[in-house]
């Protein structure tokens, strides 16, 4: 399946397909402009896909330079940031070359920042390999790295040339990982795609066990769906465009802060916990019907999804995480901003939780009280 991007300044497509990797080189040859790769990869997914990788890239004569990363949020850092583009640069990196990401979303992220402003630029293609980067992080041009005072605040919009979103690759990814990347799935549906949902409660259990046809159909219709949102928002200035992509997400980063990046909780576990809050908070402001959240809170259950502060691996103290929310990005004027429901399918943005409607919430949600 080819699914067309069209930005105001770019065009790209996004190729999904089973074992597309070991096609690779032919299908970015027409995108470069000189015969020349730098692969940044993940050092798990090298060790079990590069070579495929490469071979594509011999059969059309394509030369390459492989950059290896350790695994890990850690690498989304200013450490390997310098790492990455004084690597290129020493490499002969130029703006005619292209560089490739080979890893999941932090691959992507780091990568996709490298090639922002490296030489102020030098394009690059995105091959994703986890279910989270196929459905969301590589789509949308959102490229960054993580700084000591949170999460993704120093980046650039900067699209690819292409994503190719491989299910096939996805064989090797662990199951924890891929149950985290297909709640960025049911999140697209909760947002503004009931019927998304609904196919979602259908074939979630498909999903989970990596049947490929279904896992590209989920793809392709995730990617359909963030297509949709960045092409009228693609720059993030609409409360009612690629805002609304991180609804359960506010909750979401505090609870990940909280339990620190450590593979305790994954960034995907935690959005399905922060979605299922949102569904909660709103139903007792009166704003959601109580079906909806119950129908919610079932489905990411019935994959494996947290639903409730009450089983994480440790106690979580509520005041830390309001103090989190806080210090969010997306709080302005002391407010916080939240993506709230008025039901599945219904997200809109508001500032108009209050403290105390939060705090009761996380206290009943299983929160210490202090
Ligand atoms: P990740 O890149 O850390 O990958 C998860 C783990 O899976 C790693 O240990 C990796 O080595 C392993 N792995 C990857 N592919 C594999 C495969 N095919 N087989 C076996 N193992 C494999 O995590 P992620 O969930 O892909 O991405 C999370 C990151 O994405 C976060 O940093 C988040 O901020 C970012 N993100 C960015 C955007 C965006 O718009 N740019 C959107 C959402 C998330
Ligand atoms: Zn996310």
């Amino acid at each position: 399946h080819i699914l067309p991007i069209t930005l105001s300044k770019n065009h790209y497509d996004v190729i999904i397909g089973s074992d597309i990797l070991q096609q690779c080189g032919t299908l970015i040859l027409p995108l470069l402009k000189q015969k020349k790769v730098f692969i940044l990869a993940d050092q798990t997914v090298a060790d079990l896909h590069l070579d495929k990788l490469i071979h594509s890239l011999d059969l059309v004569h394509v030369n390459y330079e492989v950059i290896l990363l350790p695994p890990g949020e850690k690498t989304k850092s200013f450490q390997y940031y310098e790492k990455v583009t004084q690597t290129l640069l020493e490499k002969g990196v130029e703006r005619n070359s292209t560089i490739l990401a080979f890893g999941g979303g932090v691959t992507g992220d780091l990568a996709g920042f490298s090639a922002a402003t490296v030489l102020r630029g030098v394009p690059f293609i995105q091959i994703p390999t986890t279910l989270l980067s196929q459905v969301d992080s590589s789509v949308g041009g959102k490229t960054g790295i993580n700084t000591s005072v949170g999460k993704n605040l120093l980046g650039a919009f900067y699209q690819p040339e292409a994503v190719l979103a491989d299910t096939k690759i996805l064989d090797t990814l662990p199951q924890r990982e891929l149950q985290a990347g297909y709640a960025e799935i049911v999140k697209a549906g909760l947002i503004n795609d009931p019927e998304l949902f609904k196919w979602c409660e259908k074939n979630g259990k498909k999903i989970i066990s990596k049947e490929h046809a279904c896992l590209a159909k989920a793809i392709e219709m995730a990617c359909q769906f963030k297509a949709r949102v960045i092409q009228n928002d693609e720059y993030e200035q609409q409360s009612t465009g690629r805002n609304l992509l991180n609804l359960g997400h506010s909750l979401g980063h505090t609870l990940e802060a909280e339990l620190g990046y450590d593979g305790r909780l994954l960034h995907g576990e935690a959005v399905a916990l922060g979605c299922c809050l949102i569904f909660k908070l709103c139903t007792q402001m009166g704003i959601c019907p109580e079906k909806d959240t119950q129908r919610v809170i079932h489905h990411f259950e019935s994959v494996n999804l947290p639903v409730t502060i009450k089983r994480l691996p440790q106690p979580i103290r509520a005041s830390n995480l309001l103090n989190h929310l806080k210090h969010d990005k997306k709080s302005q004027n002391n407010k916080i901003t939240f993506i709230l429901v008025n039901g599945i399918g219904k997200a809109f943005t508001s500032q108009d939780v209050s403290e105390k409607q939060l705090y009761n919430l996380l206290i009943e949600d299983g929160c210490i009280q202090d």
